[in-house]
């Protein structure tokens, strides 16, 4: 009976707050980053813009920043350049609690946010994810050790502060796999095996989970030294002039097994004895449109491997010296200018490393000589086995066989492990948290698409229907509102009423490279679209894009009145 009863009440309140649209309660909120009030007068200032706004909910990020805590907390450090004796958390709270403004204390959980270990890590190197050849600065979720930390330092929070909530975000892992000996362990006592044959060898073949892939194909002068399962060149070596180019044909700086990460220690151990450097580059054509996450990628790759690249502008190919060493990480449109220059560095001694091949690119006779290809083939994403052809020591060939058959199942008990982790800690964290504070919200920022989500091991889907968490936040920032329309109908089969899933929306645009405040007529587009789906408010990102006229525009348009913060309805007792 009481079940019956909450089932009806939850039913209730979903429709009627969605027939009631703006005049019921709604969350009103916005994302802001801790580092933006390291003094009152800050916090003041941007409090007093957010209730002009008439926004009800802030999600202050709390902690990041390799480690660095807003607030008082006896296991991380407070943040850099915070005022001596003022306690930002502290004061927000006091101040928006004034106004009627929630705060909910908001955490990135998987990236560390520093390029060096600072806190945390330093003591604790272990609790990263291992990629092979050594650590990477995300946590690594499958440790127990981690989880516990994370769910003790948020409920630290929780306890200390008069919070309306706990915010995940980053709630799930990189792109990276992780080859720990807890993980392999824990893997093997649960399943019975190890993840991945060959997941701890140095030598083919070896298997490439989640293998993204913008594939060159035919190749013409360049040497097949590995293959993937149906024949295509994995990884080729072609020789131009007195220099030569490796391609690995594939995201390798995201994903590089320990057998691939040796072969790129051996080639770059060879083409370096002459003392030769090693630069890293990208073109502005590529990085227009696909940002810096490869080269960044790349450049953790090569520094865990010994090496120290320096990035350089693509102007500065020309005047390397031969001997030198390039690396093109994902560089997958190159301006005529420099793959003329990338050809004349080979001939007179250049070494050159692509990770993925210049697939927009290709129609350039430059660049079918420097890679020894005739053209771009498809884009694949799928686990692969990659086997050396024999033809060179530099992709070394083991005794070991490997059946893809097989580690297709095992790769999906492994993302199963995976994504244990990830949910473990979001399932603590939400029975802790209840047990001390019941009503404030534990949420979650999570990928706007299922699909992305599942990839990386962020099982939101599974929380919302198992109750571990009170709603999630759907980062929806795609400037296109055809791709929101679609998530949203998406949303809807996972929940009709929109009860549990609160639109992210961003208020802010890339525009030649630079971040800016996006079209105020979008965002109102985008805000309409989500009000006549029935949604109960909407999060913002961020408050560093809030300018003037976007207050305007909420505090005259979207948020005239004032209304109460949406509260989901009440969990069914079970
Ligand atoms: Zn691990």
């Amino acid at each position: 009976m009481r079940r019956l009863l909450g089932w009806a009440m939850l039913l209730s309140i979903g429709l009627s707050a969605a027939a009631g649209g703006a005049s019921g309660p709604e969350l009103r909120g916005i994302w802001m980053h801790a580092t933006q009030i390291k003094t009152p007068g800050e916090a003041d200032a941007l409090v007093a813009r957010i209730d002009k706004a008439n926004l009800n909910a802030v999600f202050l990020l709390v902690w990041y920043w390799g480690g660095q805590a807003f607030f008082e907390s006896e296991l991380c450090p407070m943040g850099d350049g915070v005022q001596a004796g003022y306690d930002p958390l502290g004061h927000m709270v006091k101040q928006c609690h004034q106004r009627g403004i929630q705060v909910h204390a908001w955490f990135v959980n998987g990236a560390y946010g520093a390029a060096q270990p600072r806190h945390v890590l330093d003591k604790h190197p272990d609790w990263a994810v291992d990629e092979g050849a050594g650590g990477s600065l995300w946590y690594d979720f499958g440790k127990p050790e981690v989880r516990r930390f994370q769910s003790d330092l948020m409920i630290e929070c929780l306890r200390k502060y008069d919070l309306d909530g706990l915010h995940f975000d980053y709630i799930r892992y990189g792109p990276k796999q992780c080859y720990c000996g807890h993980c392999q362990n824990e893997f093997a006592k649960r399943y019975g095996s190890e993840p991945m044959t060959g997941a701890r060898r140095t030598t083919f073949p070896a298997v490439v989970a989640g293998m993204s892939a913008n594939l060159l194909a035919s190749p013409t002068t360049a040497a097949v030294l590995a293959e993937f399962s149906d024949g295509s060149a994995a990884i080729a070596l072609n020789k131009l002039g007195a220099g030569s180019v490796l391609l690995l044909n594939w995201h390798a700086e995201n994903e590089m097994p320990p057998a691939v990460s040796e072969t790129v220690r051996l080639t770059l151990g060879v083409w370096t004895t002459g003392g030769g450097k090693v630069y890293l580059v990208t073109t502005a054509a590529t990085k227009a449109e696909y940002g810096t996450s490869s080269l960044d990628a790349a450049r953790t790759t090569l520094t865990r491997l010994g090496h120290r690249p320096a990035t350089i502008d693509a102007e500065r190919i020309a005047k390397l010296p031969a001997g030198s060493v390039l690396v093109l990480p994902a560089a997958y449109v190159i301006e005529e200018k420099v793959a003329k220059d990338i050809e004349a560095f080979v001939k007179r001694g250049g070494q050159v490393l692509m990770l993925d091949g210049p697939v927009k690119s290709m129609h350039l006779p430059a660049l079918r000589r420097i890679t020894g290809f005739a053209k771009a083939g498809h884009y694949v994403h799928r686990d692969e086995v990659i086997r050396s052809t024999g033809r060179s020591p530099l992709v070394p060939r083991g005794e070991h066989q490997i059946d893809l058959r097989k580690e297709k199942a095992r790769a999906q008990k492994w993302a199963e492990f995976r994504k244990q982790g990830v949910t473990d800690l979001v399932k603590d964290v939400y029975r802790r948290a209840k047990a001390v504070k019941p009503k404030a919200h534990v949420t979650a920022a999570v990928f706007s698409s299922v699909e992305s989500a599942q990839k990386a091991y962020q099982d939101w889907p599974r929380w919302l229907r198992e109750g571990t968490i009170d709603y999630v936040v759907p980062m929806a920032y795609a400037a296109d509102t055809r791709v929101l329309s679609r998530e949203i109908a998406q949303w809807k089969r996972i929940d009709p009423h929109l009860a549990r899933i609160i639109p992210g929306l961003s208020i802010y645009d890339t525009q030649d490279g630079r971040t800016v405040t996006r079209d105020v007529d979008l965002i109102c587009e985008q805000h309409r679209l989500c009000e006549r789906q029935g949604a109960h408010g909407n999060v913002y990102f961020s408050l560093q894009y809030l300018s003037t006229d976007v207050v305007n525009l909420f505090n005259n348009e979207f948020y005239r009145k004032d209304v109460p913060a949406y509260v989901p309805p009440l969990r069914p007792s079970r």
